[in-house]
């Protein structure tokens, strides 16, 4: 049998190996954080989970406990399993936390001078090896890369809510993203059960560019009075086959994201098509962020939850 087999002259430069990543960090304990913490401690992760609230890192554990319970009652995993992962989440207030840290996975507040501040106390306490990625729904990578001091070093991975369900992970190189981030943090998600997708750095990446402004053309629908929030639901649930119905995902996402990541659209792409609607605006004026504040475009307070137009 004739093998062709080629090495390496002696003095040719090795190509960079990703780097293994074994502890992770993940700042935000809201609903994506405490989801990707969940998924990486049931992979066999240790995480420390960071928050400025000391109570939104008490919710994040008893939300985590009674996620993974439902996964036990769905026999997806064993009690063994849920106390196992549990074990290997600690939570911290202190940034010093994630010294030997190989993966900061950023999941705060969509807002891009909140991230800012949050790298730049963040980044003085790392090792020089570590990674550093956000979750951001739709702020520019290579911007927020270029705030850290390693922009190399500097990745999006998008997570999908809720992140123990949802099987998606959107992966944005910055401009200054090295191959090896990019094969470590793509290792990461498909050892986390997840599939991904390599989006282009553009405002609000593949998902949200095409999921967000319909969301929006359905509150401009309401707005208008195309129809009553139940009318609009119903509509896409039945007549195109959507699993939830745009104003029902809305307050599932929370309308200040859906907001904010409009915003970006609009400024990103200097587009008209992409403002966004006025009473999506009033609504998060209003405190109205949807199901994690108890009222959206449905009232949570009562069951089934009620539409509120
Ligand atoms: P959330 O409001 O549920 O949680 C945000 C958390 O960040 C809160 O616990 C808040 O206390 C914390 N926080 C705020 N400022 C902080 C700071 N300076 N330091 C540390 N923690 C801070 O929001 P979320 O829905 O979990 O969204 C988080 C990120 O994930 C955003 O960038 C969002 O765009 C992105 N994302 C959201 C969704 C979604 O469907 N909600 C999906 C994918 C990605």
């Amino acid at each position: 049998m004739n093998v062709a087999v080629t090495t390496a002259p002696a003095d040719a430069p090795l190509l960079a190996a990703a780097p293994e990543i074994a502890r992770l960090g993940v700042i935000g304990a809201g609903q994506m954080g405490n989801g990707i913490a969940h998924v990486a401690a049931l992979a066999g992760l240790p995480v420390t989970l960071l928050d400025v609230k000391a109570e939104a890192l008490d919710k994040a554990m008893s939300v985590m406990a009674r996620n993974m319970e439902r996964q036990v009652n769905r026999k997806l995993i064993t009690a063994a399993d849920k106390e196992a992962a549990l074990g290997r989440i600690s939570t911290s207030t202190d940034y010093a936390v994630f010294a030997e840290t190989d993966l900061v996975i950023e999941a705060a507040t969509e807002k891009e001078d909140v991230k800012r501040a949050i790298f730049k106390t963040l980044v003085p306490h790392l090792k020089p090896a570590c990674l550093l990625a956000s979750n951001t729904s739709s702020i520019s990578i290579t911007r927020l890369g270029a705030s850290t001091g390693r922009p190399e070093k500097f990745i999006g991975m998008h997570f999908m809510n809720p992140v123990p369900v949802m099987k998606l992970v959107e992966i944005i190189r910055g401009i200054a993203t090295d191959e090896p981030t990019f094969q470590a943090v793509d290792e990461l998600a498909r050892k986390l059960g997840k599939t991904t997708a390599v989006a282009e750095d553009f405002p609000a990446f593949i998902v949200n560019r095409i999921l967000v402004p319909m969301i929006n053309e359905a509150v401009y629908a309401l707005y208008e009075g195309v129809g009553s929030v139940g009318a609009i639901d119903t509509s896409l649930r039945l007549g195109a086959n959507h699993p939830m119905g745009p104003l029902e995902l809305a307050d599932f996402i929370g309308l200040d994201t859906c907001l904010s990541i409009m915003q970006v659209l609009y400024e990103g792409l200097s587009d008209s098509k992409y403002r966004p609607c006025p009473l999506l605006v009033k609504y998060v004026e209003a405190g109205w962020l949807g199901r994690k504040t108890g009222r959206g475009f449905y009232d949570y307070s009562e069951d089934p939850p009620r539409p509120t137009r």
